[in-house]
């Protein structure tokens, strides 16, 4: 007899991130972004650019 494991149930929560590029002005988001990171690449164009980190 074969016994499986039961899947268990999960519950996270993320902090999603969201980048508003400079050069072709669409949006995009990371999930659980790391906080100190300023230099992201757009996944659209592809351009690099500085996002501020944002003050509360
Ligand atoms: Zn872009």
């Amino acid at each position: 007899m074969v016994i499986r494991k039961k899947p268990t149930a999960k519950r996270s929560v993320e902090h999603l991130h969201h980048f508003h590029c400079g050069s072709c002005g669409k949006w995009w988001s990371i999930g659980d972004a790391p906080a100190r990171r300023t230099v992201w690449s757009c996944p659209w164009c592809g351009a690099k650019e500085k996002y501020p980190v944002r003050k509360k």
